[in-house]
């Protein structure tokens, strides 16, 4: 591609950003759709977060991800926040049209869009055991409340953040929490086994945020680590025969959507995963 004076840029915040694979992505998707924008990745420490952004509006960025540490504080530099983000309380991609930032989230569709694609299945009929109460939490579980699913269990190491995050997602559906000892009990009714701890995440690829006995073949179980892709509680689902859902496809999709907020225009899909899976590869 030739960059010249008419090149657009769009960005990656965050601290670190070295391992990210959203640059190659990007720009391999940029490249694919003919669109004269390269994607360039900074890593800013969180006290110039707000210099960051100054920047980025003064120089006609078109827009920008935002990863950890920045998802909540990047809302006080904006000028909107679109109510989902707003609900979530996180922003991962902003958008600056003639200098007027607007942040968005789109983990949490990103998340359900890939769930739909890959699986089919009926959303509305899922029981659902939320592990974790961290931000992927935030956003799946928004998403899949929003979405109808019956019922939510939120199950979490801090018991406190498991009942503040039930009382948020009891807003649109039925949620309640349950401590880690009591997951059993639980387990013989859930449908969907949403994992969003970072236990079982590369380097730690032994580890299991649950007793591998209590998963059964009536089960979807979704891990949002796609560090391994097999992580340990995907293998000893499988073994039980029952269905997976890897987090290769939210990582895709929030990016995908990302990508349409930008440039307003289909992202193109294959590519995007070919390279993601290709990067990952052996990962
Ligand atoms: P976060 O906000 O730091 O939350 C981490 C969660 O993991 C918390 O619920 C935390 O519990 C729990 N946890 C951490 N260590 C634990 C342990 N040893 N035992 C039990 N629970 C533990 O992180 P996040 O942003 O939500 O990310 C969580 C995971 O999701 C990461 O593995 C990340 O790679 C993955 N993720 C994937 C995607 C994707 O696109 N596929 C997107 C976002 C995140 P406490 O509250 O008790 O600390």
């Amino acid at each position: 591609m030739r960059i010249d004076g008419t090149t657009g840029v769009v960005a990656l915040l965050g601290h670190p950003v070295a391992h990210s694979k959203s640059p190659e992505m990007m720009n391999r998707a940029f490249q694919e759709a003919g669109l004269p924008y390269i994607y360039a990745a900074f890593d800013v420490a969180p006290e110039k977060l707000g210099d960051a952004v100054r920047g980025l509006r003064a120089l006609g960025v078109r827009g920008w991800n935002v990863t950890i540490p920045h998802k909540v504080a990047i809302m006080e530099w904006l000028d909107e926040v679109e109510e989902t983000a707003r609900a979530i309380g996180a922003v991962n991609t902003v958008v600056n049209d003639n200098g007027r930032l607007v942040g968005y989230n789109t983990d949490g569709a990103g998340y359900l869009h890939s769930l739909r694609d890959e699986t089919g299945l009926d959303i509305t009929a899922q029981r659902v055991l939320l592990l974790g109460a961290g931000g992927a939490a935030r956003a799946v579980g928004h998403a899949l409340a929003t979405a109808g699913v019956r019922h939510i269990t939120v199950a979490n190491r801090t018991k406190e953040k498991a009942e503040e995050l039930a009382a948020h997602l009891r807003q649109w559906t039925a949620t309640d929490t349950v401590g880690l000892a009591d997951l059993n009990r639980v387990m013989e009714e859930t449908t969907l086994l949403v994992q969003t701890t970072s236990v079982g995440m590369h380097p730690h690829v032994d580890e299991i945020p649950i007793d591998p006995s209590c998963l059964h073949d009536r089960l979807i179980v979704s891990d949002l680590i796609y560090r391994p892709k097999w992580t340990r509680l995907l293998q000893e689902a499988k073994e039980r025969g029952a269905r997976i859902h890897f987090g290769l496809g939210m990582l895709l999709y929030q990016a995908v959507l990302a990508f349409e907020h930008w440039m307003g225009r289909p992202a193109p899909i294959a590519l995007m995963r070919e390279v993601l899976e290709t990067s990952l590869q052996g990962e």
